[in-house]
């Protein structure tokens, strides 16, 4: 098991900066994931952690060595890829042994060890059968198999289940969560869903265009965006943004919304000007008391819940509301805002105030 810390690391291909100095920290045992869409550099972060990549500046430290200048034979973690690289022409056993193997580890230990990783991913029964003819699934747990039976200290995986249909995805992310709660070695995962990354994630770094936008439980994520980006970037449908002008000072604790009062949580930094409240979809409610008022657009019907779609004086927005309750396209009603869970956006950025 091992701590990973990243201390201002910096990647640039020529005049592209692909990753801008960042910094954070992975507790031992973590399932630690790497959350951003396409391009926005968290491969090229995982590679330079892997010891794939060198750091262009900036440190890495496993378990307190600084390793930014090492190469990955010598860090002692594993890398799952995407696509399963597995050796065709042997089979499932052969595949497993290999890295030991060509460590020198005595056959005895290794045949061992070979069959304590099948118990654990389940795949006992197919360790003598050629991985040419495995299914998706069964060719990814021999994957995670010649991944494991190293023991390393870290596994770092990127989109290890990307190439899977939706369906087995979610299948293969529960058990690939299970099977870390087992062995509990500290894991880098790399993905573009924000689903997996909350359903799987014991901490989250959200990252764009180069920059960790922010770093976190995924609860205090999803709570507390830091940023507009991630306000946007995770739940779905994604967080409202009602755009106006006003201000909120230092410890404020509304907003005016078209001439509305609107109560939000203790602000920790004040400004004027543009600004923008954020409000998820499960708490704007509909009250025939609020004056503040939305015409209803649309409905979509999920079963429990409905999502409307409303017009609002600061712009469209998105509800989610029990779908007990009748709501009629083309029809007028009065908005409340649950006030402990609102944010308060404002700059070039969109950073939180609250
Ligand atoms: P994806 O999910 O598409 O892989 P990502 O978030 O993992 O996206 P990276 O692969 O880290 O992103 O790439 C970040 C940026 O750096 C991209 O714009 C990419 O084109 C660029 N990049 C990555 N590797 C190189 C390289 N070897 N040379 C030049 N540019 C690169």
């Amino acid at each position: 098991m091992a701590q990973i810390k990243i201390q201002n690391l910096r990647k640039e291909f020529g005049a592209f900066t692909a990753v801008q100095s960042s910094s954070f920290t992975i507790e031992d045992g973590e399932f630690f994931m790497l959350l951003g869409p396409s391009g926005c550099g968290k491969t090229t972060t995982l590679r330079m952690m892997a010891g794939l990549e060198l750091p262009s500046s900036g440190e890495i430290h496993i378990d307190g060595e600084e390793v930014g200048m090492k190469p990955a034979s010598q860090r002692d973690i594993a890398f799952v890829f995407q696509m399963f690289a597995l050796y065709p022409h042997m089979n499932v056993r052969r595949n497993i042994s290999y890295p030991l193997l060509s460590q020198g580890v005595p056959k005895a230990e290794v045949r061992t060890r070979v069959e304590e990783v099948a118990r654990i991913l389940r795949i006992e029964d197919i360790l003598d059968k050629p991985v040419g003819g495995l299914s998706g699934g069964d060719r990814q747990r021999v994957a995670l198999g010649r991944a494991i039976v190293r023991r390393p200290k870290a596994f770092f995986m990127d989109e290890p289940l990307g190439a899977l249909d939706a369906e087995f995805r979610e299948h293969m992310a529960e058990e690939l969560r299970a099977l870390h709660d087992r062995i509990g070695a500290t894991t880098v995962y790399v993905t573009h869903d924000q689903l997996e990354a909350m359903q799987m994630g014991d901490k989250i770094v959200v990252m764009n265009h180069g920059v960790v936008e922010q770093f976190g439980q995924p609860q205090q994520i999803y709570d507390w965006p830091a940023t507009r980006f991630v306000a946007d970037f995770i739940g779905s449908p994604p967080m409202n943004f009602l755009e106006f002008e006003g201000m909120i000072g230092i410890g404020g604790d509304h907003v005016v919304l078209d001439g509305h009062r609107v109560a939000v949580p203790v602000s920790r930094q004040g400004a004027e000007g543009r600004l923008t409240l954020g409000v998820r979809p499960e708490h704007v409610r509909f009250s025939d008391a609020s004056t503040y008022r939305g015409k209803v657009l649309a409905t979509e019907y999920l079963g429990t819940t409905q999502i409307v779609t409303l017009s609002t004086p600061n712009g469209k927005i998105k509800a989610r509301i029990s779908s007990a309750e009748t709501v009629r396209e083309g029809e007028t009603v009065g908005l409340e805002f649950d006030g402990r869970t609102l944010t308060v956006f404002a700059g070039e950025r969109g950073h939180a105030l609250i």
